[in-house]
């Protein structure tokens, strides 16, 4: 018996790479995120199917600001926290901080309109923008 502590993701490719062999999930897949530190894990990205990360800076405030504003900050921000999650900086902060970075703060200008939510994967279809 092989069991993956991957996403659903890699039980897959252990199960198409092992035939004949049971494979079982270790965990429920939640989200696609990055290992920041042993066991702690964050959301960067909810699959919505038509990725923006190229507007800001890398940054993904689909998954990462906690009202999935495109066109943020949102009366709240500080630099400091995310007024609704305060243990989370505010994605909007740090879109503009690297923005800043690469010398593309005039993206910023630009007003997104509502997001297309029929591209999205089902579990990344979790609130409208
Ligand atoms: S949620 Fe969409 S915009 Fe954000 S990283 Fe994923 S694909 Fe890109
Ligand atoms: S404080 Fe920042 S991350 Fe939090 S909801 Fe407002 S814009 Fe989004």
């Amino acid at each position: 018996m092989h069991r993956s502590f991957g996403c659903a993701a890699g039980v897959q490719a252990l199960a198409e790479r092992f035939p004949g062999k049971p494979v079982y999930p270790g965990l429920n897949t939640q989200f696609l995120g990055i290992l920041e530190e042993q066991a702690t894990w964050t959301e960067k990205c909810i699959g919505c199917g038509e990725c923006m990360l190229a507007e800001f800076g890398g940054v993904c405030p689909v998954t990462r600001c906690a009202k999935r504003m495109l066109n943020g900050p949102c009366g709240g921000s500080t630099s400091e926290h995310c007024e609704v999650a305060a243990d989370k900086p505010c994605a909007w902060q740090l879109i503009f901080r690297r923005l800043q970075s690469i010398g593309q703060l005039d993206r910023l200008e630009k007003i997104h309109p509502p997001k297309d939510w029929s591209k999205a994967c089902k579990h990344g279809h979790r609130g409208e923008v």
